[in-house]
């Protein structure tokens, strides 16, 4: 049997409220070992061992988590006891954390990450079928991963730009963390992959990477901060200002094809941070082409949401907008 860590972070999956029922319930209550002794199942499965990262509700997610999880990936990567790795996580944030990973993860085993629509305590929770599910294809990309380095023969240098797939588990559907997005707010199949026309897939979005143990970028263990700022009619264009004083960089959901108002156009050509595009339809691309303020870096395929964790990422490299547009143009 092939041996999976399940790292568990918290979110729905974990949660715990009145028996029976969908909502009103606490995120992040179970801890990882009560999670997963409930589903005796998995042991069939896999050789499993557990972990806690944290217990939180995944909004409550940080950057210094994010870290503090990927260091933890790095570790299992050179364990030569570790097959695979399943991330157990709130939803709501689910897409964005799988997406870090997907830019910061090195190695070729398996990653995947899973979680739940309704508590733990439901009358029909999602989460054991889902957890199952994550460990099960855990095991099935090691086995391949297995068999294409036997059939490969030993050939270490053949590999070493290989990747680890980063993949979302959830209702039965596997999703490539830099398409997943969640679609729906109760649904259990909440999760889908972008519209793939638009998303490029997973070859070239793995073709970045950032180091998140270098000590000189990341000097205290978090990202620099990227404010998000939704554009809707007569939005308040002191936002934007707002948002120059107290962050790094700015990614702007805008309407249509990642368009705004003329205050909006202002305010955004007299500020000095770095200013992502994107738009709130969360489909289709926003190119540079498009851009109605120069100097401002279109997001190509990424929703909000993940733009700015790329903007984050690549803040720790540069803030010249010229070079930041080079990674989101591999969107
Ligand atoms: N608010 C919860 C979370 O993201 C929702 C969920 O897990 O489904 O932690």
């Amino acid at each position: 049997m092939k041996n999976v860590v399940i790292l568990a972070t918290g979110g729905t999956i974990a949660g715990v409220g009145e028996p029976g029922k969908d909502t009103g319930y606490k995120s992040g209550s179970l801890t990882a070992k009560e999670l997963v002794d409930a589903i005796p199942e998995l042991s069939s499965i896999a050789n499993i061992q557990v972990k806690q990262v944290c217990n939180i509700n995944s909004d409550d997610i940080t950057s210094a988590l994010w870290i503090k999880l990927a260091k933890r990936i790095a570790e299992l990567q050179n364990n030569p006891q570790v097959d695979g790795i399943v991330i157990t996580h709130g939803t709501d944030t689910l897409e964005e954390t799988a997406f870090f990973l997907a830019l910061t993860t090195a190695g070729t085993k398996p990653v995947i990450l899973t979680g739940a629509m309704r508590p733990a305590t439901a009358a029909a929770p999602d989460g054991p079928a889902n957890l199952i599910f994550a460990v099960k294809s855990a095991v099935r990309a090691a086995t391949d991963l297995a068999s294409k380095k036997q059939s490969e023969g030993n050939d270490v240098q053949h590999h070493e730009n290989d990747c680890a797939p980063i993949l979302v588990a959830f209702a039965d559907k596997l999703i490539s963390a830099e398409s997943v997005q969640k679609i729906h707010p109760n649904r259990l199949d909440a999760f889908a992959a972008m519209d793939a026309e638009t998303a490029r897939g997973n070859e070239t979005a793995r073709g970045l990477h950032f180091e998140i143990d270098g000590e000189e970028t990341l000097p205290k263990g978090t990202l620099p901060k990227v404010t998000v700022l939704y554009f809707n009619a007569e939005a308040d264009a002191a936002q934007i200002e707002f948002a120059a004083k107290t962050a790094q960089g700015l990614v702007i959901a805008g309407a249509g094809a990642g368009e705004f108002s003329q205050s909006w156009m202002e305010a955004l050509a007299r500020i000095q941070i770095p200013v992502v595009i994107t738009s709130r339809i969360n489909a289709g691309r926003i190119l540079p082409e498009q851009l109605l303020v120069p100097g401002t870096i279109a997001g190509y395929s990424l929703p909000a949401p993940k733009a700015a964790v790329l903007l984050r990422l690549a803040l720790t490299k540069t803030d010249n907008p010229a070079k930041i547009q080079e990674f989101f143009a591999k969107f």
